[in-house]
């Protein structure tokens, strides 16, 4: 089990309905400004708009809450066409719905009546912060500290590449209620930390890529919360509850992969029946089509592995392996499509007025987000030798 109760299907022309209005808007408000906005670097307000009509911040919570309540296949395949133009944006309301799936996994009644509902509609929006300055892969090294005081707890400690930092408002922290717990995770908690005094965004991180999403640090000096914004009531089950989503987290990029190899492939596509060298198109000639042929195969092996974790998601089954072998596939589809494609786009594959340099400088982030690709190979090997141990 995935500790997720099993998610009803939707049926197919639902599901056909709402895909077709996905792409009606990817058509026509995204493709005409993904360039500007990504260039600028700029908050794309009039987007997260229709995100919140659309009820994309309720994506995957459930209906009793407000949410669309989307089994993951529906919910992979709309990161999918929105990150074939703009991947950066799903963050938007990815990196929200890992707050709000832990809020409604691990929460109390109350925590989830309080939250969901406006978390689900996006009028608060916000995200995961886990990470810190030196602690992300090992995040059980994190050293940012909440001390009990009567009824409170008193934070203090720094977060970094916090996705929403600065536009989103509350936020899924995760402390040591514990330093010296050891095993360390049984020092761990995880929070509901809304902004209000003492907590401060440091400053806003300059990227590579995945533009116009706020990357930020995020300070909190003697930051003062209620203890009923402990998740669960419970102090020490942090790290599992912080954990706790990274299966559909893990579905989730690799949606998000897909989108991007097959969105490199589409403008390969294109661009190589235009292109014409020595006499003819350049899709004619066969180091052309070598590149093609794997691009193609590259980005369906990338979609069938994702929806195929999604679908076991959906089922209610334990997917953690499908999930980790589809998020390390089809980033790696992503990286290599975009160069692929661009190295196709010749001159013009490096000239910021064509898409395709976007979808170069957004694919790495695949490879590093919900556990890097290194870590992914490990634990997807470790696990398949534990279930095929030899007495
Ligand atoms: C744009 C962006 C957005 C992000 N958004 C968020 C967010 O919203 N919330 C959040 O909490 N974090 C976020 N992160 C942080 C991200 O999760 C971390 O960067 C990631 O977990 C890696 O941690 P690290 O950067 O500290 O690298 P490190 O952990 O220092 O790793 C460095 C290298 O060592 C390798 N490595 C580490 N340990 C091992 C090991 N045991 N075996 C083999 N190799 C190993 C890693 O694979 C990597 O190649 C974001 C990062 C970026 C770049």
């Amino acid at each position: 089990m995935n500790d997720s109760p099993a998610k009803r299907r939707l049926d197919p022309d639902e599901e056909a309905l709402l895909l077709g209005t996905i792409d009606r808007w990817v058509e026509r408000d995204i493709r005409p400004i993904v360039k500007e906005y990504d260039h600028a670097d700029r908050w794309p307000d009039e987007v997260v708009a229709r995100m919140a009509e659309f009820g994309l911040f309720g994506a995957t919570v459930g209906p009793e809450y407000g949410g669309l309540g989307l089994p993951a296949t529906t919910y992979a395949k709309i990161v999918m066409r929105i990150s074939s133009v703009w991947m950066a944006i799903t963050g938007i309301f990815n990196s929200h719905l890992m707050l709000a799936l832990a809020i409604e996994k691990f929460g109390t009644p109350e925590q989830k009546r309080a939250w969901l509902p406006k978390l689900a509609t996006g009028e608060v929006r916000g995200g995961l912060a886990l990470t810190e300055p030196d602690a992300g892969t090992d995040l059980q090294g994190i050293r940012m500290t909440a001390k009990r005081d009567g009824g409170d707890y008193v934070i203090n400690g720094t977060k970094t590449w916090i996705s929403n930092g600065i536009h989103g408002s509350v936020f899924a922290l995760l402390v040591k209620t514990d330093p010296h717990a050891e095993p360390r995770h049984k020092g761990m908690s995880l929070f509901i930390a809304p902004s209000g005094p003492g907590f401060r965004v440091g400053r806003k991180l300059e990227k590579l890529g995945y533009k116009s999403i706020d990357s930020a640090e995020l300070v909190f000096e003697d930051y003062r919360i209620p203890a009923d914004r402990l998740i669960g009531g419970v102090e020490g089950q942090g790290f599992y509850q912080a954990t706790g989503g990274l299966e559909l987290g893990r579905i989730n990029v690799a949606a998000r992969g897909v989108g991007i190899a097959e969105g490199a492939l589409e403008l390969a596509t294109n661009y190589a029946q235009l292109r014409r060298t020595f006499g003819k198109p350049i899709a004619e000639h066969q180091a052309i089509q070598l590149k093609i042929g794997e691009m193609v195969t590259r980005a369906r092996a990338a979609r069938l592995l994702t929806l195929d974790a999604a679908e076991a998601f959906d089922r209610g089954e334990r997917c953690d392996l499908q999930a980790g072998m589809a998020k390390y596939f089809a980033s790696e589809a992503a990286l290599e499509n975009s160069i692929e494609s661009m190295r196709i786009h010749g001159g013009y594959g490096y000239s910021r007025e064509f898409d395709i340099e976007r979808l170069y400088r957004d694919a790495p982030l695949t490879c590093i987000g919900e556990g890097t690709n290194e870590m992914q190979r490990i634990i997807i090997a470790r696990q398949w030798i534990k279930r095929n141990a030899v007495a």
